[in-house]
């Protein structure tokens, strides 16, 4: 683990062990099991399942049931609440995670520790290496569109914040980041300021203004690019006049920020004379990234999963540039490092690191309802396998075992496993294990929803139009019930156009039970409904006020009428298909 190498960083020894690890995954997995268990034997949770100091794998599946977040909460809520007895882990923990909230509903908390640190720079690193070798930056400085969320103490005084948060803030990031020369260059202020348009802002100012040191443009996840390129757009000509005239714009109103800004920025007619002739000679923002910053050498994020849907804009801002897909994790913990980045985003791999947790994998996934995955222990427990037993072609559902006191733990992933290298699995991600629609006999995931709309959103091209985002929700008040895409568009579309696209929707779901329900008329006909322009900006705000952070967003692709009224959708369009 880094602990061993510090902050230190040399690529081959990187690599080495990365090797090492991989060729003998069963036995190290083994050994994280048995170091797992040792560490918290003394915890209530295991000695509540009678595991009495026992540090094998098969007594740990016999004797340890699998669960999901809601079986832990109770657990967990004491330690939030500042019990600090060895509950979860024999440690006591001080920080806390808190989900984003987008994924699964509500926000929640999940103990974080330094090992989870140590496993992120482990990911990070690993991939770096490889990614470097084939795409090498020189003293490279990164755009990286990084905030923090809400930081508070709980009720028991515990630190909390999203994970993104609790790594972003700590020493081991900064010095892991310089190491590897990449570091954001926007002054703490901007990544921890309060109100992250204002950050966002910044980023972009402090950037344009060190134009010529970026070689990286980045973000957790590819929708925080899109969306500060997007916004881009909307200010760029304040930004000009900001470098122009050297001095901040009064919409940015927090002091810190304004401070440190101030201490960046000098009148440069020069530069900004410059940004204003390259944006006047954009056709509709196409390669706006290389054009700003033309030492960019790729742009990197998370593209997979629910990410796909931003690759296509993604790729009109990058022009020509690569786009490298980032690793696979969750603020839980780390699951793999993508070190095939020259595959396109949409293959992106993920080679499981067998030190930084124990895996297990559930075979023959039954996609689960929402309620389902709710719930608590299981009447029949899924089989699981090892992580060195999966077989190539197969989907599984991933197991997480901890070293911050998640035992056992369904993720609610699937993912496949596409090969090995040496041997561990090489996973791809597939979907959430949720499924999002669902009426009658139908089952459709996230992944489903993502194929349809990408389909129906091919009608637009023609158009110089597209789905800026969406969402989906199972209508029940109607009989019988149907499914309601929602989408936002980025311009004018005329009535006819979105009633074919409606009609491309509903056709492009093409699970059995879904076309023979709506055959049988058991499910009514889709509807899409076009919302106004900024809603989906609205559900992002939505949830960085509950404390989620910019940085690890993923736009809900389910929601239920109680989630529309919070989200206050404005449909300005409601069009019905007629199949
Ligand atoms: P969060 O814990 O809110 O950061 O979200 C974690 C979830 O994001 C994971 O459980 C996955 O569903 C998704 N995710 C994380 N990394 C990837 C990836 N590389 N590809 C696809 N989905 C991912």
């Amino acid at each position: 683990m880094l602990e061993k190498m510090g902050t230190k960083f040399d690529p081959e020894e990187v690599i080495e062990e990365f090797e090492m690890l991989t060729k003998d995954a069963e036995r190290v997995q083994k050994e994280t099991l048995q170091k797992i268990l040792e560490e918290n034997a003394s915890t209530e949770y295991l000695k509540k399942w009678g595991l009495n100091g026992r540090t094998d794998h098969e007594s740990f599946k016999a004797f340890v049931p699998l669960v999901t977040h809601k079986d832990l909460e109770p657990y967990i809520q004491r330690m939030v609440d500042g019990d600090t007895s060895p509950i979860l882990t024999g440690k006591p923990i001080t920080t806390t995670s808190l989900s984003s909230g987008t994924t699964q509903g509500k926000p929640k908390f999940v103990p974080f520790n330094n090992e989870l640190m140590e496993s992120t720079m482990q990911i990070y690193k690993t991939s770096f290496v490889f990614r470097n070798r084939e795409f090498p930056i020189g003293n490279g400085k990164a755009l990286q569109f990084i905030y923090s969320s809400k930081q508070f103490k709980t009720k028991g005084g515990l630190a909390a914040g999203t994970v993104t948060t609790n790594v972003f803030s700590g020493s081991l990031f900064k010095n892991t980041m310089k190491a590897m020369r990449t570091q954001c260059c926007s002054p703490d202020e901007v990544i921890f300021g309060p109100d992250f348009q204002q950050s966002l802002y910044c980023h972009l100012l402090s950037r344009l203004i060190y134009w010529n040191e970026v070689q990286v443009v980045s973000s957790t996840f590819a929708h925080s690019i899109v969306y500060a390129f997007r916004t881009f757009e909307q200010v760029w000509e304040e930004l000009y006049t900001d470098i122009r005239e050297g001095v901040l714009t009064s919409q940015i109103t927090v002091l810190s920020i304004r401070t440190a800004m101030s201490k960046l920025l000098k009148p440069n007619p020069k530069l900004a004379d410059k940004i204003h002739k390259k944006c006047s000679g954009l056709s509709n923002w196409y390669g706006l990234i290389p054009e700003l910053f033309p030492n960019t050498k790729y742009i990197y994020g998370i593209m997979t999963g629910s990410m796909e849907h931003y690759l296509k804009k993604l790729r009109h801002y990058a022009g020509e540039l690569p786009l490298l897909s980032a690793d696979y994790g969750s603020f839980e913990g780390w699951i793999g490092a993508n070190v095939n980045p020259k595959l396109p985003p949409k293959l992106a791999t993920f080679i499981v690191l067998p030190d930084i947790g124990y895996f297990e994998f559930i075979t023959n996934v039954e996609v689960p309802k929402q309620d389902e995955i709710e719930s608590s222990f299981l009447s029949i427990e899924p089989k699981t396998v090892g992580l060195t037993e999966v077989k190539v072609g197969e989907e599984y559902e991933i197991i997480l075992t901890t070293f911050a006191g998640l035992y056992r733990y369904r993720l609610g992933d699937v993912v496949k496993v596409v090969g090995f290298h040496n041997s561990s699995p090489k996973l791809q991600f597939i979907c959430r294990s949720n499924l999002l629609l669902t009426i009658n006999i139908d089952k459709n995931t996230e992944k489903d929803v993502q194929l349809s709309v990408k389909a129906a959103g091919k009608l637009f091209s023609n158009e110089k139009l597209e789905v800026v985002d969406f969402t989906s929700h199972m209508d029940l008040s109607t009989e019988p019930g149907h499914y309601v895409i929602f989408w936002e568009v980025s311009g004018e579309a005329g009535d006819d156009l979105l009633r074919e696209c409606s009609n491309c929707l509903d056709r492009s779901f093409v699970d059995v039970g879904y076309v023979g329900s709506r055959k049988v008329k058991a499910i009514g006909v889709l509807e899409l409904q076009v919302l106004k322009r900024g809603t989906f900006q609205k559900i992002l705000e939505h949830y960085v006020g509950l404390g989620a952070a910019v940085s690890q967003f993923k736009t809900p692709r389910v929601s239920s009428h109680k989630e529309e009224s919070h989200w206050k959708l404005e449909k300005i369009m409601k069009v019905y298909s007629y199949l």
